[in-house]
């Protein structure tokens, strides 16, 4: 059975981009009668603020999706699924690499980082210099060799080949606040959640393929069976990515300017390349051709 998650950050109000990729998620999942679950990824506590938290339930409402697992309401989240609840079984992810992989301590600011890295790639600095692995201040790295290539079923792309060591270099797997990154949690998650199908901006192909590396250090090959769905990302006017930051995509704005989920729909349904205009999320279940890959953005 299909699998899968949408997994907002409760770090900003969602925009138009994150509200394709949960519809995608969530029309490939009804498709294959699989199921679907909400994570809502709330690990950092200090870009966290409740008003994000509910306006993930908010806009999930307003487009009609629904889900099978996990939170129905900010409350329930709060009590019962926040991510800070598995912070232990995280810190145990970590020890485990630690005992499997080749993890090394780095003191690194991120200013220094930039000063002596082409495009902002970790340079190694810390590899070699033996530091105390559990002290504030410090971020655990795991040392990634050269050529360590992984593949990625994308079920658009075919099998995609990523040297994790050219794009990822020795990447974080305990930031240097202690929390434990994102590639931890989110491959954790995934893991005990048993999701097998992950749809996801291509923007973080390359996380993908350091998850990857790292469920292959444990010997979790299953999770480089998973389906993955990497689809283009939405641009504003200007050709940039469309962040969370910029207000006036929102849809909390939609919402305030009184703008119907119907209005969304059809954006999507042309950005779908369908030559029919969907105004809701059932009408695109029953009518919209989901060969892939979605013609997201051409
Ligand atoms: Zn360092």
């Amino acid at each position: 059975m299909v699998r899968s998650r949408i997994a907002p950050t409760p770090s900003g109000y969602l925009h138009i981009g994150n509200a394709i990729n949960f519809v995608i998620t969530w029309l490939w999942v009804r498709k294959q009668k699989g199921s679907l679950r909400l994570r809502i990824d709330d690990l950092d506590t200090l870009r966290k603020k409740p008003e994000y938290v509910d306006d993930i339930f908010r806009t999930l409402d307003w487009l009609g999706l629904d889900w099978d697992e996990g939170p129905q309401s900010p409350d329930e989240q709060k009590r019962q699924f926040s991510q800070l609840r598995r912070t232990e079984v995280y810190n145990d992810f970590i020890k485990e690499t630690v005992e499997k992989g080749k993890v090394f301590a780095c003191t690194c600011a991120r200013s220094e980082i930039q000063l002596h890295s082409h495009e902002g790639q970790y340079p190694g600095t810390c590899r070699n210099k033996g530091l105390p692995l559990h002290q504030p201040e410090t971020a655990l790295r795991i040392l990634v060799p050269e050529n360590s290539v992984v593949i990625i079923n994308d079920i658009a792309q075919g099998e995609v080949k990523v040297d994790v060591h050219k794009v990822m270099r020795d990447f974080v797997i305990r930031r240097r606040d202690g929390i434990p990154a994102y590639q931890i949690a989110s491959l954790k998650d995934d893991l005990d959640f048993n999701i097998n199908y992950i749809v996801r901006g291509e923007d973080l192909l390359y996380s993908t393929a350091a998850q990857i590396f790292l469920a292959n250090l444990y010997g979790q090959n299953d999770f480089g069976k998973t389906s993955f769905y990497h689809h283009s990302l939405l641009k504003d006017e200007q050709g940039h990515k469309l962040s969370k930051s910029a207000g006036s995509v929102s849809l909390k704005a939609w919402r305030e300017q009184g703008r119907k989920a119907e209005e969304f729909y059809l954006t999507l349904s042309k950005m779908l390349g369908e030559k029919q205009a969907f105004t809701s999320l059932n009408e695109m279940l029953q009518l919209a051709n989901l060969d892939f890959p979605l013609l997201i953005n051409t």
